[in-house]
């Protein structure tokens, strides 16, 4: 049973705050400090290496990546998490390219995250055999997808506009092209509903730290088809994603499925702060999630655009179009951004000129959308974010 009132009280936000930033990186679970407390003087304390096996330690990235693959539409025993998102697109890239070894393009777009670009690239130039990344607009992207492309690898919500690429389309005409598909679900894991099984994707990786609300730093997934992944060969091929990693052998073999893609010693800390953090989803519905995002975006575009005619939206106009956010384009962006948080009111902001507000229903609510877009409009109103204090940027925006 979806009940917003109850999934908003698990959440300790600091009173006076209207917290519209969740996809960049998510507020803190009530349970979160209790679980690192227990992690840490329960098990880290009295157990000492022993708790690697007494409180299971070894296990979580398995099933927190089942958990998760919940929330996905993935098959239990296809996903594990562990290291950041950034390694597992490099992880995911490799295995792809290895996979269709005659042909040298990987495909993705122009509103990518521009990490996932560096990887590719920096993964494309050590391999030194020719390799190129082929970058698109993302309206190109369908068009481009032809018998040259190795992989096509894009993030499924443009993290400035909020644009949603068509999933099942996509990866429909990569695999008839014969392209390996790779989906970047670092705006979308808990945002809206996603069946990587009725969708076929070949790889899926996405963070932890924003919808999922696990914590600064929290480790990322990645999801292989089960069907492939007995032919994956991992790049990072680290011991813990070898077959027998206490057999210490001097050769690596890969592990048995999805553990393969392990590469180091996991994060133990914030894999159980994650595992707190996922309970939030229990009673979720996804879709009853994805109404509610759209109810929360739709008032917030409706009520900007009529307090305040200085702005325009970046966002796709239709619901179904964008993900759980929506953007505006303001010259003064940045300074109107940090006007805003002076208030209360918490957004980010993405040069050269856009201010982002993400929606997630397990916290926020229309009421808090309204005093926002109440706020932002006094400030464009009044030139509230010109101010000195408000223009000196910062490290992170
Ligand atoms: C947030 C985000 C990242 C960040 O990667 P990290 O390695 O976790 O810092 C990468 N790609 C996309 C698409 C993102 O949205």
């Amino acid at each position: 049973m979806t009940d917003f009132e109850a999934s908003r009280a698990r959440f300790d936000l600091p009173e006076g705050v209207t917290y519209l930033d969740g996809n960049s990186l998510g507020p803190m679970p009530k349970s979160a400090v209790e679980r690192a407390r227990q992690t840490i003087a329960d098990e880290w304390g009295p157990m000492l290496i022993t708790g690697w096996n007494k409180a299971g330690w070894m296990n979580l990235p398995g099933q927190l990546g089942d958990r998760i693959g919940r929330l996905i539409g993935a098959p239990a025993g296809s996903t594990v998490v562990g290291d950041t998102l950034s390694i597992k697109v490099y992880q995911a890239v490799a295995s792809a390219l290895e996979l269709r070894p005659s042909r040298k393009t990987v495909l993705s777009d122009n509103g990518n995250f521009p990490s996932d670009l560096y990887m590719a690239d920096g993964l494309l130039r050590s391999l030194g055999q020719g390799h190129d990344l082929k970058v698109v607009d993302p309206e190109a992207v369908l068009d481009a997808i032809d018998e040259s492309i190795a992989a096509v690898m894009l993030t499924q919500v443009d993290y400035r506009s909020g644009r949603l690429h068509d999933i099942k389309k996509i990866t429909e005409k990569a695999h008839a092209a014969g392209a390996i598909m790779i989906w970047d679900l670092a705006h979308s894991a808990g945002a809206l509903p996603i069946d990587l099984t009725a969708c076929n994707a070949d790889f899926a990786v996405g963070c932890t730290y924003k919808y999922l609300n696990g914590g600064p730093g929290a480790p990322a997934f990645i999801h292989v088809r089960p069907d492939l992944i007995d032919q994956v060969r991992p790049a990072l091929s680290g011991w813990l994603g070898h077959a027998a990693p206490f057999a210490f052998d001097l050769d690596y073999r890969p592990g048995d499925g999805i553990s393969r893609m392990r590469v180091g010693t996991p994060p133990v800390i914030q894999m159980a702060v994650l595992d707190a953090a996922l309970d939030a989803f229990d009673d979720i519905s996804m879709e009853a999630l994805r109404a509610r995002s759209i109810e929360l975006s739709e008032r917030f575009i409706s009520e900007v655009e009529a307090g305040c005619k200085q702005v325009e939206l970046v966002s796709p106009r239709d619901p179904q179009a964008r993900g759980s956010q929506v953007s505006f384009r303001f010259a003064e962006g940045y300074a109107a951004m940090q006007a805003l948080i002076a208030r209360g009111v918490i957004g980010d902001f993405r040069a050269p000129d856009t201010m982002r507000f993400g929606f997630c229903p397990l916290y926020n609510t229309l009421e808090e959308v309204s005093h926002a877009a109440a706020e932002l409009c006094d400030i464009i109103a009044t030139d509230g974010w010109d101010k000195p204090a408000f223009k000196t940027r910062k490290a992170v925006t």
